[in-house]
């Protein structure tokens, strides 16, 4: 049995459908699980923004162009004459999620407020959308599907946005996938949403369609948990970045977990927990080029190179707090880091000196009550527009001479933070967003085109 997730890209349009379908159709026992068509997330966000910016009329035109790009597809691959039933179905479908989705949009717009709560009911409607309709047509592509609504599996707590699931009521609730499984049935499922305690919608955070996917073969102890894309695999870097980057064909849990964390956006970061938690190996598959070996991701993945990949975040900030008094006296890193947790803001690399201690975070998103809070424990220094280099590899902590290597590499360019030794895999640090691309280049070139 196995999981299978195909993401924005792989579901993009009717051409991209039929090539799921027909991977799909060579499967048995299997659960797929489908992001939304690509760009209808971010333009649900974008109209909830516009409503409450009071530019309704802009925010249903957003609104028509999901409606459109949904009914292009069934337009293109459902003949409304010969199979007028399911034709009808899935407009019947669209037409009801669009209209709730303006009526929400009507009502951001009067009261003029967005609340996390509606941005999750309005951001999860991509999936509600296309994994009906992807299971509705299924059968007529080889694929006997049947359409397992999220909300009634995906259980998690009521953090709107960033979600945390309860892993307890997931399991109690997979008999909704496992009953049509094996009754022979293709279950398809949408990523990304389920719902709390209430029954209300919530959302795992953005690209957490393949935490869904692992989540769900976590519960069913699937043999697999195949992330499809739009790469042929995790890369060396992001090949977007780097065209030289190549894809890894094998790589451990923990590699992978901080490459992910660390800003390869290939995998949600989250989507690896739940298989350590079994040992169910996850590959990283190519939608568009099947056959591609891609990557597979386990336990005991051996490296024999110096690296494994490199990874970066650009855009964070680096807070720098300054003790008032002489030294960092004791409960003084405790004080600031409670001030991060009070605002559930996750600090990625830490570094410290005599009297002061410095953290780069991922966003501007709820930083100024930080900054405000923390201005009452020292002086606080902002760097923004900075990158997050990472490069990850194995045994760190027993070599030499790759600290070194890495830096000699980069010497031209001024280092803002360094962190290495917190575990035996990674060596983190930060530069200037202008210098990454220049970085990173010359990282993977020194350590990967050799
Ligand atoms: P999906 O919509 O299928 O979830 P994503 O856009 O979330 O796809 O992730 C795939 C993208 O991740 C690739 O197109 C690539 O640009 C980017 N990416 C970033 N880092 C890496 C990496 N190390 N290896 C492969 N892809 C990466
Ligand atoms: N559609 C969601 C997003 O764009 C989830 C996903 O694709 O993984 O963030
Ligand atoms: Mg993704």
């Amino acid at each position: 049995m196995k999981v299978m997730k195909f993401g924005g890209t792989s579901v993009a349009d009717a051409k991209a459908w039929k090539q799921v379908y027909s991977i799909v159709s060579q499967e048995k026992d299997v659960v797929i699980v489908v992001s939304a068509t690509t760009k209808t997330t971010n333009d649900l966000l974008l109209a909830a923004d516009l409503a409450k910016e009071n530019k309704l009329s802009e925010a249903l035109e957003v609104s028509e162009r999901i409606l459109k790009r949904h009914t292009d597809i069934i337009d293109e691959l459902v003949d409304d004459e010969t199979h007028s039933e399911i034709f009808t179905r899935c407009y019947e479908w669209i037409n009801k999620h669009i209209e709730l989705l303006n009526n929400y949009l009507l009502g951001i717009h009067t009261l003029g407020e967005l609340t996390p709560r509606s941005n999750d009911v309005i951001s999860s409607l991509g999936e509600r959308l296309s994994s009906f309709l992807i299971a509705q047509i299924g059968p007529l592509y080889s694929v006997d599907s049947i359409h397992v609504d999220s909300k009634e599996v995906i259980k998690t707590n009521s953090d709107f946005g960033k979600a945390i699931p309860k892993s307890k009521d997931i399991a109690a609730a997979i008999n909704e996938v496992k009953e049509p499984l094996e009754a022979g049935k293709t279950v398809i499922m949408g990523g990304f949403y389920g719902s709390n305690s209430k029954g209300e919608i919530t959302t795992l955070g953005r690209g957490g369609s393949d935490y869904t996917a692992s989540l769900v073969g976590l519960a069913l102890g699937v043999d697999d948990i195949e992330i499809w894309t739009d790469v042929s695999g995790m890369y060396t870097c992001d090949p977007r970045m780097v065209p030289t980057a190549t894809p890894i064909p094998d790589i451990s849990f923990n590699e992978a977990a901080e490459l992910a964390y660390f800003g390869a956006k290939v995998l949600h970061p989250a989507t690896i927990q739940p298989a350590v938690e079994r040992n169910i190996p996850v590959w990283i598959k190519n939608t568009f080029r099947p056959n591609d070996h891609g990557t597979k991701i386990y336990a005991t993945a051996p490296l024999d190179d110096t690296l494994r990949a490199i990874a970066f975040k650009k855009d964070i900030t680096i807070v720098t707090v300054t003790s008032t008094r002489m030294l960092l006296a004791y409960g003084f890193l405790a004080r600031v880091f409670n001030i991060f947790e009070k605002h559930q803001v996750s600090v990625d690399l830490v570094s410290t000196s005599e009297v002061s201690v410095s953290m780069s975070v991922d966003s501007k998103e709820r930083l100024d009550p930080v900054i405000e809070e923390l201005m009452e424990v020292g002086h606080v220094h902002i760097h923004d527009k900075m990158a997050l280099v990472c490069v990850v590899g194995q045994r760190f902590l027993k070599s030499t001479g790759i600290a070194a290597r890495v830096f000699k590499t980069v010497d031209k360019y001024p280092i803002q933070l360094i962190s290495q030794g917190s575990s035996d895999i990674n060596l983190s640090f930060v530069v200037e967003n202008e210098h990454l691309i220049y970085v990173v280049q010359e990282l993977h070139k020194e350590f990967f085109e050799k």
